[in-house]
């Protein structure tokens, strides 16, 4: 018996070089017009008992070599409940080792968030009450960037995610903003709802996420680099969602993201943006702080090295926003190996983790308000 292995479908993306019996010699394919891989999906047909052993190789020039030495594969026999693989990295090699239970196994960077669900989510949350949906516009590929908007009060709050596709941790995390804030039973909720106006972009890059990518769009374009000049021709996703705001503006802002390397979850900010007030970092600062107290999931010491006075990198969103509405904007991270601080051997860093801590977010912000 010989395994087979594909990854035609949405997100999918592996190339088999080879295969010998239960063994398999794969690489994983770049991000269309561009130099960026990183993101897996794919699945085993296979039959039950089998010791599989799975070398994805070429790591070395992967996006981020330096996420794959204690990184665990993610793995599902029911596309719903991932789990963590026997995983080890050598020389550019990530090896995977399983004995298959059922005969057909998927495999991913992380558990992926398809655009099927996406789709079901803005669905059923459009439905709710109060919800109001708008699309902001199209991608390169023809997908709706969509938009859900709720609640009545003046504070213009912008939460949005998957800029980077392959970090699919930041749709589930989105999901777990939109369950708690159209929750009627939900206290921070209903105390947010008469206070902000939210704005909320589930997936700012259906077309990456479709395809696969790790990191950019069908052009091969990194959206968080095109905050400053965004153009229909390369970034249509990013033009449509700024423009958006443009008419709003923004209070707050929340990018979601997941880091490949750390692990941890933190947030970064906006320290080196020209017109820096000290009341907006005072805000940021106080929302980090609070956070952390809020949720053991959440610490300060791990994360990136904050941009010197004026040198911010403002074609990034977060200091875009910051610098252009004198917003109090921030990037979360959160990590595709585990969080060290409470490490879960089973699941790794998870979904239900990133909701949770979308629902942390959320009662922090509220306590800021
Ligand atoms: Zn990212």
């Amino acid at each position: 018996m010989t395994i087979t292995i594909n990854a035609a479908f949405d997100s999918g993306n592996i190339v088999v070089d080879a295969i010998d019996g239960t063994s398999a010699r794969l690489s994983i394919r770049k991000d269309r017009d561009s130099d960026f891989f990183q993101w897996f999906h794919f699945r085993v047909s296979c039959a039950v008992g089998d010791a599989l052993e799975l070398a994805i190789t070429g790591l070395d020039a992967s996006a981020y070599p330096d996420g794959w030495p204690r990184y665990a594969a993610r793995a599902s026999y029911d596309r719903d409940c991932w789990f963590r693989l026997d995983t080890s990295y050598d020389a550019g090699t990530l090896t995977i080792r399983h004995t298959a239970e059922s005969p057909v196994l998927y495999i991913a960077y992380f558990a992926p968030f398809s655009m099927e669900r996406h789709h079901d989510l803005v669905a059923s949350i459009a439905e709710c009450e109060g919800v109001t949906y708008r699309c902001l516009g199209t991608s390169l590929e023809g997908q709706p960037i969509d938009c859900l908007e709720m609640g009545n009060g003046d504070t213009q709050v912008w939460l949005y995610a998957r800029q980077h596709p392959g970090e699919s941790m930041a749709e589930w995390w989105i999901e777990g903003a939109l369950e708690k804030l159209t929750d009627p039973a939900d206290p921070h909720a209903r105390s947010l709802l008469k206070k902000c106006r939210f704005h909320i972009v589930p997936n700012m890059n259906p077309d990456g996420s479709c395809r696969g990518h790790l990191r950019t769009n069908f052009a091969g374009v990194n959206l968080n680099r095109e905050w400053d000049n965004p153009t229909a021709a390369r970034s249509p996703e990013v033009l449509c969602v700024r423009n958006a705001m443009d008419e709003t503006g923004v209070d707050w802002a929340m990018d979601v993201h997941g880091d490949e390397a750390i692990p941890a979850v933190f947030i970064a900010g906006f320290e080196g943006i020209p017109s820096l007030k000290p009341e907006q970092l005072q805000k940021y600062k106080a929302f980090q702080t609070a956070l952390a107290a809020n949720t053991p999931d959440f610490q300060v010491e791990l994360g990136y090295s904050e941009s010197a006075p004026g040198k911010a990198n403002l074609s990034m969103s977060t200091t875009q926003l910051a610098e252009r509405f004198g917003a109090v904007s921030m990037t979360i991270e959160m990590p595709f190996k585990d969080n060290d601080d409470l490490p879960d051997p089973v699941a790794g860093w998870s979904p239900e983790r990133s909701k949770l801590l979308a629902h942390a977010c959320l009662a922090t912000l509220d306590q800021m308000l």
